[in-house]
């Protein structure tokens, strides 16, 4: 049977694990429930797996007869601390939604063990599937990495992908591939500019941060605009600020963080120092002091040209060639797939899936978010292929 007849033959199979486990979200970490449902059908297809590998992270592995490399296939499972608003038959039962569709995720990487389980005789090498927790943060991609996730055997490449509507213009079934860059480094600053607090009818007794900040937040908004390359992607957002007490009095401090997107390791080295510079220039200038941090999230998710031209190949036998996309402008979100990118070469890839509640379409996070089912198998094949491709080519 052809590999996307047997992925057929579990499409249903799919489908349930999906709706099961979107009835059970959990957040973070430490996701009790959703790990031991997974760990339970693993257990089930008679797969060997290692569980609590990075908070709830499972690492499982199937060997092949024939010995070659191995190839890791990831999927995420956590959820959003969203209540869900969709009155779907399966809907969330606890506070927590499946929001950004990792429910899907995991249920069509169980679909890909099933299958691969069924082809284990033909396997030449390992596949590796790796169940990862908090994507949504704070990141389990790294811990199940220090953990040995890649170890024994050694991972050679990973394979993973994303449902939904995240890759912008591609439509249900469609597949978007992206030769490198292809999501963001999100980084975040905390910013706390110091003055000196006084009456606010007498501002020259004092050093007002408020005003410093406003010039500051002003100026960071010139790094990206004036700065930096036009074509370079790259985002300064603040998102939160805090100062003062009541209207007639200049504070002592303000306090405001935001978050820093780009997608080039030197554009993100740069902009760490630079956004620091700036500040306290412009701090200095008028009389005041700041104190700035810089927390580097998830790396830029960054895909490997090679890898990705022989994934095409594979994903070809799977969807028509014309809903083969390629993503050539990168997405400002992050993922902490980048991780695991960054240690050996591999492909991450969108699968648009979109189910509209009322004729309309809610994005990702949102409580009314949903996702077509009959997208699951495609994706499952998608894996598959990709994984007994790359292990036959290599
Ligand atoms: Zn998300
Ligand atoms: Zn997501």
């Amino acid at each position: 049977m052809e590999l996307g007849d047997q992925v057929k033959a579990y499409e249903q199979q799919i489908i349930r694990w999906r709706r099961d486990l979107h009835q059970i979200p959990e957040v973070g970490l430490y996701l009790p429930k959703t790990a031991a449902y997974v760990a339970g059908e693993l257990k089930m297809m008679g797969i060997p797996h290692r569980e609590n590998v990075g908070g709830s992270g499972i690492v499982a592995l199937i060997e092949g007869n024939t010995p070659g490399k191995t190839i890791a296939l990831r999927a995420d499972m956590d959820a959003l601390a969203i209540r869900e608003e969709t009155e779907l038959a399966y809907a969330s039962t606890t506070e927590n939604m499946h929001a950004c569709g990792h429910d899907a995720h995991t249920a069509m990487l169980l679909g890909a063990a099933r299958v691969l389980k069924d082809n284990q005789h033909l396997l030449k090498g390992n596949v590796k599937l790796l169940f990862q927790a908090a994507e949504e943060g704070p990141g389990g991609a790294k811990l199940m990495l220090e953990e040995g996730a890649f170890e024994n055997p050694k991972v050679e490449a990973v394979l993973g992908l994303h449902t939904g509507a995240v890759g912008g213009n591609i439509q249900n079934g469609q597949v978007g591939v992206c030769f490198g860059k292809m999501m963001a480094a999100m980084d975040r600053f905390v910013i706390k500019v110091i003055g000196k607090g006084c009456h606010g009818a007498y501002p020259e007794k004092g050093v007002d941060p408020i005003v410093m900040a406003a010039q500051i937040i002003t100026a960071l908004q010139t790094l990206v605009s004036r700065e930096l390359q036009a074509t370079e992607p790259a985002v300064v957002t603040v998102g939160k600020i805090h100062g003062g007490t009541a209207f007639n009095i200049i504070p002592d401090a303000v306090e405001f963080e935001g978050t820093v997107r780009s997608t080039d390791y030197q554009v993100r080295e740069w902009l760490a120092k630079r956004i620091g510079d700036l500040t306290e220039s412009i701090a200095h200038g008028m009389r005041g002091e700041v104190e700035y941090e810089f927390f580097y999230g998830y790396p830029p998710l960054v895909n490997d040209p090679n890898f990705t031209r022989e994934f095409l190949q594979s994903a070809k036998k799977v969807v028509a060639e014309e809903d083969i996309v390629e993503v050539k402008i990168p997405v400002m979100g992050g993922e902490d797939m980048a991780y695991f990118l960054e240690q050996v070469p591999g492909t991450y890839f969108f699968l648009g899936s979109i189910m509209k509640l009322e004729d309309v379409q809610y994005p990702h996070h949102n409580s009314r978010f949903m996702l077509d089912e009959s997208v699951f198998a495609t994706g499952t094949s998608l894996l598959v292929q990709g994984a007994m491709d790359w292990l036959e080519n290599n």
